[in-house]
């Protein structure tokens, strides 16, 4: 028999008529002897007791969906346990859930908790990219004000009546594109994405982005819903071509047409197959999270609304389209995806 002083509170929770206490001692060996005291039997105050390794003591509450209920306090030694089991709860009491989480995670990490929560309990997850994603690799965003090109306009050049009227420009532009895409080097955040698809924790990312970075960084199933550059093609009969050509300005091999990058040019319509598989994946998903987007890009912003899961949003810019989504993590994708996968890391050793 050990003295009452040799325990230590891990665990106490809060239930309607009373507390559920976990009590762990540490012995000679390493090893723990716990005991488990409940006073919700109607013959008032009951024991359980147990042997077993540090995180072992949780097993007593095996039986009990201790989760419903209210934690009262988490030892510094039970919390590594209990934030496993937190983080792998599929929750149907959101209020009890959360106080679980704020019990175990400071406010700081508490939404990137939440989201880990959420990546490891759904059955579907599609991640839909936008611009910055990309601009943390040190790309210019194309987009931007200030142009990047020659100060020349994209939405003058990126046109198909430029490729017809001005064709050297419009080489010229993509192939400077070209050339500084070939230096980037995808930043950490597209690696966690694709491990968390090669866990078996996303299904899908689609993307707004043309770089290719996706793929570069391993990702395997990408729509790629304004096209890729890197994927040049005949712009007359539609023939695959290499990437070394249309920088070098020769004509398609087949026809003799003009080669183009594989993108979507202002005014043309989204490559359909890559729309449509990315359409049906977003429906059918159960998570949704909108990465590095500002949602002002006409369809693909509807994309993310078309899922009826939880929808999540990560961006720098925190701006009024975010009402939409039930979860918004502000910050730089790739800082905030690393510290989610930090969180899943640490329960899933
Ligand atoms: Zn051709």
């Amino acid at each position: 028999m050990r003295n009452a002083e040799e325990w230590t509170t891990l665990l106490s929770i809060g239930t309607e008529g009373g507390t559920i206490e976990l009590k762990g001692a540490e012995r000679y060996d390493g090893w723990w002897d716990f005991r488990l005291r409940t006073d919700e039997s109607s013959e008032g105050v009951t024991y359980h007791t147990a042997q077993g390794a540090k995180e072992d003591g949780l097993k007593l509450l095996d039986g009990i969906a201790w989760m419903s209920l209210y934690p009262l306090y988490v030892s510094p030694e039970a919390a590594g346990a209990v934030e496993k089991k937190v983080l792998h709860h599929k929750y149907r009491n959101e209020s009890s859930f959360m106080a679980w989480l704020e019990a175990c995670y400071p406010e700081a990490e508490r939404k990137a908790a939440l989201l880990a929560n959420w990546l490891l309990t759904a059955e579907r997850t599609v991640l839909f990219t936008g611009a910055g994603m990309s601009t943390e690799s040190n790309l210019p965003d194309f987009r931007s004000k200030e142009g990047w090109w020659r100060r020349v306009d994209p939405r003058t050049v990126a046109t198909p009546e430029a490729m017809n009227q001005d064709y050297p420009l419009f080489k010229d532009f993509y192939a400077a594109r070209m050339a500084s895409l070939e230096a980037a080097v995808p930043h950490a955040g597209y690696y966690v994405i694709s491990s968390w698809e090669s866990r078996g924790m996303v299904q899908a990312v689609a993307t707004q982005n043309v770089d290719g970075l996706h793929r570069k960084a391993g990702s395997q199933r990408v729509y790629e819903l304004h096209g890729r550059l890197q994927a040049v093609r005949c712009s007359r009969c539609d023939e695959e071509a290499g990437e070394a050509d249309f920088r070098k300005g020769r004509p398609c091999q087949i026809c003799g047409g003009k080669l183009r990058p594989g993108v979507v040019l202002f005014g043309e319509i989204l490559p359909e197959k890559d729309w449509d598989e990315a359409l049906l994946a977003v429906q059918k998903a159960d998570l949704v999270v909108t990465i590095g987007t500002s949602l002002e890009v006409y369809p693909a912003n509807q994309l993310p609304l078309m899922s009826k899961g939880r929808s999540v949003y990560i961006n720098a810019d925190y701006s009024g389209t975010a009402s939409d989504f039930d979860l918004v993590l502000e910050g730089r994708a790739g800082e905030v995806l690393q510290e989610v996968d930090r969180l899943l890391k640490s329960v899933q050793l």
